[in-house]
């Protein structure tokens, strides 16, 4: 599950980690209300208004504005919200914003420079350890850092039995050449972060700038965060910070009926039992001249009903000009199946304009087979692979 930057920094806020301060706000006058707060809690009579959506980038896109009183908060607030902000991580067409956080100016003059770091924290699936990632080159796209300057970017891998020690604190400090009182409080800003990291079950903490401002503090300008799903249940109150507005629409009726569904770009519906033959069935799309529209697997008991709610989330999508069912039957018989698709068929009326490609394979599949054939439907059906291949590209040409 992703999360928003001001979601992202209350969770880093509640494990100790010191944050760029801010308050969320749904339009303009929440957000003068909250530049007040601002000023109250932290003195700062600057402000920056950032977009809040589902992706990195904003300052480039014209997201992250800086106002110098409250009438530019106002007025900044009003341009942003309602706004539709493109960056290079958003869809081509952008995605729409209906907040911003008001946050308080931590690039304020003083005694020193600031300086701005890349700090991330996630798991290497490879070594089986979790891993700080950490740059001198904050602010900044850090693929592009990676390619161009490999060498200022360090990693610090964490053994799981006894977690970040101390040691390895002070050499992030180290390598990004602080000293004095911002060596001190990047000690324990990695060693928060880090514990944030575990406890709040995440797979990625990416705080992109960290800064050192100028008078030697660290902190969190941005935050990335993105939460292991699979240990929800273990963290309620983080559940509530789902923002299904920024989620794609089919997914989140997916989910909630139950279906295993990622939308796609393509051009043809597919219905699967089984991650993996569903992977194989979107390569026999692309080989037949197709393109997949989703990823869906409806999982051991494919009858009637979830093979009715399967065709109509698939035909939410206007792209797609034809519908593959690909079910292998082993401990869920193919007649049954069929029997499913049929009914559903039936149930659905004149919903389904496009045509269908059904191949049953397995227990009872020539059953299966004569069922659909003769249901009088206009579905066409196979129980070779490579026949329906064949199939598909003959509804497609
Ligand atoms: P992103 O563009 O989506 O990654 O959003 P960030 O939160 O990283 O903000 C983008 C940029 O805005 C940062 O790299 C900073 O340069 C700038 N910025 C963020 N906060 C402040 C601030 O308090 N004052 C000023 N002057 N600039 C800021
Ligand atoms: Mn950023």
């Amino acid at each position: 599950m992703n999360l928003h930057e001001y979601q992202g920094k209350e969770i880093l806020a509640g494990f100790g980690v010191r944050v760029q301060r801010g308050i969320v706000a749904n339009n303009a006058q929440e957000a003068v209300d909250a530049a007040k707060q601002m000023t109250a809690e932290t003195g700062t009579s600057w402000y920056v208004i950032k977009a809040q959506i589902h992706a990195g980038g904003r300052g480039k896109g014209g997201g992250v504005k800086l106002a110098k009183n409250l009438k530019e908060v106002e007025t900044i607030a009003e341009q942003i919200i309602g706004m539709n902000l493109i960056t290079p991580q958003t869809p081509p067409h952008g995605k729409k914003v209906h907040k911003v956080l008001i946050a308080e100016d931590v690039y304020y003059p003083g005694e020193s420079e600031t300086s701005e770091f890349y700090m991330s924290v996630l798991l290497n699936r490879a070594k089986g350890r979790n891993m700080i990632m950490y740059s001198t080159e904050g602010g900044m796209d850090i693929e592009a850092v990676a390619e161009k300057t490999p060498h200022l970017i360090f990693t610090e891998e964490i053994d799981p039995t006894v977690g970040l020690l101390p040691f390895q604190a002070r050499r992030v400090a180290f390598n990004l050449g602080l000293d004095g009182n911002a060596f001190k409080e990047m000690i324990k800003f990695v060693t928060s972060l880090y514990k944030a990291y575990v406890n709040a079950d995440a797979s990625l903490f990416e705080i992109n700038p960290v800064l050192k401002t100028s008078d030697d503090k660290i902190l969190a300008v941005d935050a990335k965060v993105v939460l292991d799903d699979n240990a929800l249940y273990r963290h309620r109150d983080y559940v509530d910070m789902r923002d299904l507005l920024e989620e794609n629409p089919i997914e989140v009726e997916a989910k909630a009926v139950g279906l295993n569904y990622v939308d796609l770009d393509g051009n043809v519906g597919c219905m699967v039992n089984g991650a993996g033959l569903a992977m194989a069935t979107m390569d026999l799309i692309k080989q037949a001249g197709g393109e997949p529209a989703n990823f869906l697997d409806v999982g051991g008991t494919a009858d009637a009903k979830r093979v009715e709610a399967a065709f109509r989330l698939i035909l939410k999508d206007p792209n797609v000009k034809a519908i593959l069912v690909n079910i292998f039957g082993g401990i869920v018989r193919c007649d049954r199946v069929a029997q499913g698709i049929v009914d559903a068929y039936k149930n659905m009326g004149d919903a389904i304009k496009i045509p269908i490609i059904v191949r049953l394979q397995g227990t009872n599949a020539d059953i299966a087979k004569e069922l659909i054939d003769n249901s009088g439907l206009a579905v066409h059906s196979a129980i070779q692979f490579q026949e329906a291949a064949d199939k598909v590209q003959a509804v497609l040409a």
